[in-house]
């Protein structure tokens, strides 16, 4: 079961468990698509990115929460929205997502979700078919292991542990075994989601219980438009000088707004 809660657990069959399970732009359409990587380390590198379903956390301020909060998943979200899962789901072939991939022409491939890593025997495969002419990094929300035939293709992780503000119980969000190994890993980048200013005594309390190089950390404001993540950087940008921690904006709502597909 690659999935903690079972509600957000669908029925596979075996042929699907060979597949990949994609996010939709619209019904039927996987979410592929080229653009500029809006956050974090690679912040304005042109690239392409495929976006995984399902996650096996629930944000309440979740900008994606169409790759999980399917009719019948009642956990707390902001936007109380449920979403119809056969409207929002696409399972694909790996083979077809490598060629879907190439033909947008990018070297570097952004692996988002959802929770991609949920979907690592799938992923290991794509990306025995894109290597080695293909960049692979991979947002993940830090609770999942990568499968080992996926994590030898990785250049590069994007960790995002969720902070209490996200609504998460702190055991299934803040797991101490994978955070150190994220934390001893030098090509996993750590992005925290800050909504409000006392959210970093937990970012402080968490860097130096696992032993996160402050160089490889990165403090992002929520928000899901421009005016909310201008409003917030200019305390955040403080508190990162004050710290030591790198300051990541949210390119992409700045050039396209929050909408699928960019
Ligand atoms: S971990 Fe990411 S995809 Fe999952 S609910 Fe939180 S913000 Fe959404």
């Amino acid at each position: 079961m690659d999935c903690v809660h079972s509600v957000n657990t669908p029925a596979l069959s075996p042929a699907r468990l060979a597949m990949l399970t994609l996010a939709a732009t619209t019904p039927g359409e996987p979410e592929i698509f080229a653009s500029l990587q809006g956050e974090g380390a690679s912040q304005g590198q042109p690239c392409t990115f495929i976006r995984l379903s399902r996650c096996n956390l629930a944000c309440v301020w979740c900008d994606t929460a169409y790759t999980w909060r399917f009719d019948g998943d009642n956990r707390p979200h902001r936007d109380d929205l449920s979403f119809e899962r056969g409207a929002n789901q696409v399972a694909m072939s790996e083979e077809d997502a490598a060629a879907q991939i190439l033909a947008l022409g990018q070297t570097r491939l952004v692996i988002t979700g959802g929770e991609p890593l949920l979907q690592g025997a799938a992923l290991a495969k794509l990306a025995a078919l894109l290597a080695p002419n293909v960049r692979i990094e991979i947002e993940t929300n830090g609770t999942v292991a990568p499968h080992p035939a996926l994590d030898a293709h990785v250049a590069q992780y994007n960790v995002s542990p969720k902070l209490a503000h996200s609504g998460n119980p702190e055991a299934l969000a803040l797991l101490p075994e994978r955070l150190a190994q994220w934390a001893a890993d030098p090509r996993a980048w750590f992005k925290f989601v800050i909504a409000e200013p006392s959210d970093i005594d937990e970012v402080l309390a968490l860097t130096e219980r696992y032993l996160v190089p402050r160089s490889r950390v990165y403090l992002m404001p929520e928000g899901r438009d421009a005016a909310t993540i201008a409003r917030r950087s200019r305390w955040l940008a403080a508190l990162c000088l004050q710290h030591g921690f790198a300051y990541a904006d949210r390119l992409h709502i700045h050039l396209y707004g929050d909408t699928r597909g960019t």
